[in-house]
């Protein structure tokens, strides 16, 4: 090793520490990669990013980060059938909204097809990889099993001529689809299934909306990436646990078919790590595109989707994103993370930024009778509680005309209910105390329809000058100056904590959550609009809301009626937690 010093912030004692990043420091220390470190996220564009691909980018830009190198952004646009540019464009801006800038400019696996089938000859001629004319299935039926080697194929013995000749008519887009392949020749007898002579190159007679009709072969996924990573200098290409069989793989594509340039030091390596997994959450990227073809969300940002998007229309920040993903941090075994974490660090995020307001999910009117008609009041409110010490006011609009919760008051009050009933006070919000004089039903249903209030207007910095006693404080709006609000209420989008996962075998879809989203219509304090212009508020009591916006450029959304649109980010406590498991 030698004693090259660490970039400053790779040694700070807040800076993460995992098996991952000890290998870096190693690699740095022993001058492995000639000192540099070189990350990359490499995403295929056939779907919208989801919080699991967060864990991926927040971990390969966070090591750059934090040790001084470079992250690249490369798509992995090998398989042309399932990718398209609408992708991309997803991919991009949700990695800069996560806070992140990748080095140099995007980078796509398409661009090196003439470098890759370069590397193609120089195995073809060293005599590592052959073009084989067995179908797919007879390909399987070769490969042998775990605990039987496989039969060679009967094409291994072609000549490095006839070889060359048939890639180069493979190019030129002489064969259909399925008459030939080239595969490496490794061992078919080999304990790794991998190494059994994989496939490097199939043709595809399709159109890459990057490359267009220039290829009629593609490079396979275990071709093309290892080279990728190589041409691009990168050091540690970090994966998910799943292609642990694919490293020999990758480290033997590396070796034979590129020519190393001696200044970068080491070729890359592979090292894997467990992806993330989220209760009550399905993340393939096959189930969220069911989800959204068949119309059980509404679209790729659907709030209710752990798509990144999803989540940004939601009003999660991307703070809280990435310290989710910096807790979990990176192991070498698979578990699930319980999304109540995700939740509490949302809150965790939101807590000291959102300014509070009033809104009334379920109003209920109340007529404040010692009042004129015309009586009109603001009261000056903080937007923060004392303890988030932030300063800044609005003013509450006040008047004979209010609307309270409709839960906030029991005619006949439940034992250790402790807000309004008749004869009882509470104190409202930022205001004066009221207490109930009478209730008024509609004749058919008996339901209540309006309290009958007086209030005391001596009470707004002290307690009630009757001495009467006030069972609590509820949130209220004025009636004439509310803002009439279309509010979506989330919910998770499955009710069982593996929907992947059922103990009957059960679909995914089984376990949707059918109350997801309720729709209400709230009524928000007038000086609430404005504040959501630049985040997530909260409503006191109730949740954190965000106005809703579509596409980040896009104005809030507003529903049928022209309301403009809250989407509830997260409830102020987890109300699952007591929930009996479904
Ligand atoms: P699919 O869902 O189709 O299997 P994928 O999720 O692996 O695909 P990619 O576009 O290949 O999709 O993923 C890009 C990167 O994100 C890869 O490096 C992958 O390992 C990583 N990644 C994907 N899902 C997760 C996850 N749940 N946790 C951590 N990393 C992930
Ligand atoms: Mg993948």
């Amino acid at each position: 090793m030698s004693d090259r010093p660490l970039p400053s912030d790779a040694s700070a004692d807040d800076a993460p520490r995992d098996f991952l990043r000890d290998l870096v420091t190693a690699d740095v220390q022993a001058g492995t990669h000639a000192g540099r470190v070189v990350t990359r996220f490499p995403p295929e564009p056939n779907g919208y990013p989801h919080i699991g691909h967060a864990k991926s980018i927040v971990l390969n830009f966070g090591v750059a980060e934090q040790f001084g190198g470079a992250c690249h952004l490369r798509f992995d646009d090998t398989n042309p059938t399932t990718e398209d540019p609408e992708y991309v464009t997803a991919i991009e801006r949700d990695v800069r909204w996560l806070g992140f800038a990748w080095h140099g400019s995007t980078r796509f696996a398409s661009d090196y097809f003439g470098r890759l089938y370069d590397c193609a000859l120089r195995l073809i001629r060293s005599g590592k990889a052959y073009v084989c004319s067995l179908s797919e299935e007879e390909i399987r039926q070769h490969r042998g099993t775990v605990t039987e080697p496989g039969t060679p194929s009967p094409y291994r013995a072609r000549s490095v001529e006839e070889n060359l000749a048939l890639f180069a008519a493979m190019r030129e887009g002489a064969f259909e689809e399925g008459a030939h392949v080239l595969r490496a020749r490794i061992d078919m007898a080999s304990p790794n299934m991998k190494l059994r002579d994989p496939l490097l190159y199939r043709i595809r007679k399709a159109h890459h909306y990057r490359t267009g009709d220039a290829w009629p072969i593609y490079p396979m996924y275990d071709f093309a990436h290892p080279l990728s990573d190589a041409f691009e200098g990168i050091t540690h290409s970090f994966c998910t646990l799943e292609f642990e069989n694919n490293r020999a793989l990758y480290d033997w594509v590396i070796a034979h078919a590129w020519e190393q340039p001696a200044a970068l030091g080491a070729a890359p390596g592979q090292t894997e790590f467990a992806r993330l997994r989220l209760s009550y959450t399905v993340l393939s990227k096959r189930k969220l595109l069911a989800l959204v073809d068949e119309g059980h969300v509404d679209g790729w940002d659907d709030p209710r989707m752990p798509t990144l998007s999803g989540l940004r229309r939601r009003g999660v920040p991307p703070r809280a994103i990435r310290q989710l993903c910096e807790q979990v941090g990176v192991a070498k075994a698979n578990s699930t993370v319980d999304i109540a974490r995700f939740e509490h660090a949302i809150r965790d995020v939101l807590n000291p930024e959102a300014p509070r307001v009033l809104c009334v999910l379920d109003p209920l009117e109340v007529v404040l009778e010692n009042l004129p008609a015309d009586h009109r009041e603001t009261f000056d409110a903080p937007l923060y509680p004392r303890d988030i010490g932030k300063a800044g006011m609005r003013a509450l609009p006040f008047g004979r005309r209010l609307f309270i919760e409709r839960d906030d008051f029991q005619e006949t009050p439940a034992k250790g209910f402790r807000r309004l009933a008749p004869g009882r006070a509470v104190r409202l919000r930022h205001g004066y105390v009221v207490r109930c004089v009478g209730v008024e039903h509609d004749p058919a249903s008996g339901a209540v329809t309006r309290l009958r209030c007086v209030c005391d207007t001596d009470s707004l910095a002290g307690p009630p000058t009757d001495g009467v006693k006030v069972h609590g404080t509820i949130h209220w709006v004025a009636a004439d100056d509310a803002v009439a609000v279309a509010v979506r209420l989330y919910d998770r989008l499955f009710t069982a904590e593996q929907p992947d996962r059922g103990k009957l075998g059960e679909d995914f879809r089984t376990f949707l959550n059918p109350a997801s989203l309720t729709e209400v219509v709230g009524q928000l304090e007038p000086a609430a609009p404005a504040l959501a212009e630049a985040g997530p508020v909260q409503f006191e009591r109730q949740g954190y809301f965000a106005a809703d916006r579509p596409s980040s450029d896009a104005p809030s959304a507003t529903d049928a009626d022209g309301r403009q649109v809250f989407n509830r980010v997260v409830t102020l406590r987890d109300t699952w937690a007591g929930r009996a498991a479904p």
